[in-house]
């Protein structure tokens, strides 16, 4: 048996198969049941619709997404599409840095780098 630290409030417990302690394992199940039954009601939430409404955590609904318990993509917080991860979708993240660089101004030389973000952005790069 092997003791360690939940990850969610820290206490130590006895690890099992999940990384945090019964009880915020228990609480965690009543997050999910509570965005569950929103999104029974609600089948085309968003996530900041569904996070105001139940109290849940965006990190928490995400992580019941990515576990595949809920049948939801996470949504760009600009435009409202299903991404994959992240806030923002590829372009309202790239409408963003644009906006920001026409606030700092565009430093001249370094346009490649612009080449750079914007095929990333757009998926041909992959990595980080
Ligand atoms: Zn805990
Ligand atoms: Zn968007």
């Amino acid at each position: 048996m092997a003791l360690a630290n939940c990850r969610e409030c820290g206490k130590l417990f006895v690890k099992i198969s999940s990384d945090i302690c019964p009880e915020c394992q228990k609480k965690e199940e009543e997050d999910f049941n509570r965005v569950k039954d929103y999104l029974k009601e609600n089948p085309d939430a968003k996530i900041a619709e569904i996070m105001e409404r139940t109290g849940v955590t965006e990190s928490r609904i995400n992580k019941f997404i990515r576990a595949g318990r809920l049948s939801i993509k996470p949504t760009c917080e600009s435009c409202g599409r299903a991404i994959d991860s992240g806030r923002l979708c590829p372009e309202c993240r790239l409408k963003l840095l644009w906006e920001v660089r026409n606030i700092i101004g565009v430093d001249k030389g370094k346009e490649h780098e612009d080449t750079f973000l914007l095929e990333y952005l757009r998926g041909k790069r992959t990595g980080k």
